[in-house]
C-alpha cells in the first residue's frame, strides 16, 4: 500500500479513469476516490473524473453528473492519474491522459493486471477496487457521498458479500461504510437486484435458450443485437445474466455472449473453483479473475462457444 495524501501532496492537477464498459466497482471506486479527493485535497485543485456513461442504476452516486464521457487528449498533462479496477489497456478515453501524466497510480484487485503505474496497489485476492481503494482512505475524512459509492463498488463485485472474494477485511470495510447512515438495503435492491421489464425478458429468454456442454458441467446462453434492439437495451443492460446460467445446478463454468456489432461479441465467464476463467480469458485477449473473468472475440457465436468451450474442456480433462 502507498501513502495516498503524501503521493499528492502539491498536485494541481488530479486524473481519475475506470474501464470501459464500467460497473458497479468502476462507478463505486472512481466516484469513491472521487469524492474523497474533491473533500480533502485543496479547493483551487482540479479533480476530473473519466468513464463511460455507466448504466442508469448508479444515478444517483454523488458526482456522476461530473463525469468526462470525454477526453481532450491535448489537455494539460496531469500531475497524479489514478487507473482504477483494470490495467491501462481497458482505460478506453481517458489511456491517453493516464499515458501523459506526470505521476501514474494503478489501483486494481484483478489477476491477470502486471500493473501499469508508476505506483501499483494491487491485489488480487481483494474483492473489489472499492475495497483497495477504501485501504488507502482516512476513515475520519471520508464522508457519506464516498461511502457510499464504496459501498456499491465492494457489493457489486462481491454478489452481495456472498462470492469467495468476500473476507473478513471485506467485511470490516462495509461496517465502516454503513457507519455513516445511508440507507444501504434500497441501494442494493436499486442497483443490484432491481431489473426493467425488459431486462426481466431478455433475461428470460437468455435462460430458455441456454445450452448445456461438457456433460452438463458448461453452460451459455447467446443475446444478439436483435434481440437487444427488439426490447430497447444495450450492452449495459446485460448484467447478471451470467450468474442465472451460473446457478444451474452442475455447471462448473458459465458463458455468456452478447452481439457488440457484426461478429463481435462480449464474453463473461463465470465458473467454480474447477476452472480458471481468467487464464482463459486472459488466452483470448481479455482478463479478470479466477472465477469471473472476460474478453471480446471475433466470429460467429458458434464458432466462439467452440473455441471458449475448448479452453474448458482441457482445463475439466486436466
Ligand atoms: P464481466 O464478465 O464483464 O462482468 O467481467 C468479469 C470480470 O472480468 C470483471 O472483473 C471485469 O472487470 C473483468 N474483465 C472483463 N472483460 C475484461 C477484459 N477484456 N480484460 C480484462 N478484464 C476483463
Ligand atoms: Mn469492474
Ligand atoms: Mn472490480
Amino acid at each position: 500500500m502507498f501513502d495516498l495524501m503524501k503521493e499528492l501532496a502539491g498536485a494541481a492537477r488530479v486524473g481519475i479513469g475506470g474501464h470501459v464498459r464500467p460497473d458497479g466497482d468502476c462507478v463505486g471506486s472512481v466516484l469513491g476516490l472521487y469524492n474523497y479527493l474533491q473533500k480533502n485535497m485543496p479547493a483551487d485543485c482540479v479533480i476530473d473524473a473519466y468513464m463511460e456513461r455507466p448504466s442508469d442504476v448508479f444515478d444517483t452516486v454523488s458526482g456522476i453528473d461530473k463525469i468526462h464521457e470525454t477526453a481532450d487528449e491535448n489537455c494539460v498533462p496531469y500531475d497524479v492519474f489514478f487507473c482504477l479496477d483494470c490495467d491501462e489497456s481497458r482505460l478506453g478515453h481517458a489511456a491517453p491522459l493516464f499515458a501523459g501524466a506526470k505521476k501514474k497510480i494503478n489501483v486494481d484487485h484483478h489477476i491477470s493486471n502486471a500493473g501499469s503505474g508508476d505506483i501499483n496497489y494491487i491485489d488480487a485476492t481483494a474483492g473489489s477496487a472499492s475495497e483497495l481503494v477504501y485501504d488507502l482512505l482516512d476513515l475520519d475524512k471520508v464522508d457519506e457521498a464516498c461511502a457510499r459509492a464504496l459501498y456499491i463498488g465492494i457489493i457489486h463485485d462481491t454478489g452481495v458479500l456472498q462470492y469467495s472474494n468476500t473476507s473478513p477485511k471485506t467485511l470490516r470495510a462495509v461496517a465502516d461504510l454503513i457507519g455513516f447512515g445511508f440507507d444501504f438495503s434500497t441501494l442494493i435492491e436499486e442497483t443490484f437486484y432491481q431489473k426493467t421489464y425488459a431486462q426481466t425478458r431478455v433475461c428470460g429468454k437468455a435462460m430458455f435458450e441456454s445450452e448445456l456442454l461438457l456433460d452438463g458441467r458448461v453452460a451459455y446462453t447467446v443475446v444478439t443485437q436483435k434481440t437487444m434492439q427488439e426490447y430497447g437495451l444495450t450492452g449495459k443492460d446485460m448484467d447478471g445474466i451470467v450468474n442465472q446460467i451460473r446457478n444451474i445446478k452442475g455447471v462448473e463454468c458459465a458463458v455468456f455472449l452478447y452481439e457488440l456489432s457484426d461478429k463481435e461479441f462480449k464474453v463473461s465467464m463465470r465458473s467454480t473453483d474447477a476452472v480458471n476463467v481468467s487464464d482463459i480469458a486472459v488466452f483470448f485477449g481479455g482478463g479478470g479473475h479466477k472465477k469471473a473473468a472476460g474478453a471480446t472475440l471475433e466470429g460467429s457465436a458458434e464458432e466462439i462457444i467452440a473455441r471458449v468451450t475448448q479452453r474448458i474442456a482441457m482445463q475439466l480433462t486436466k
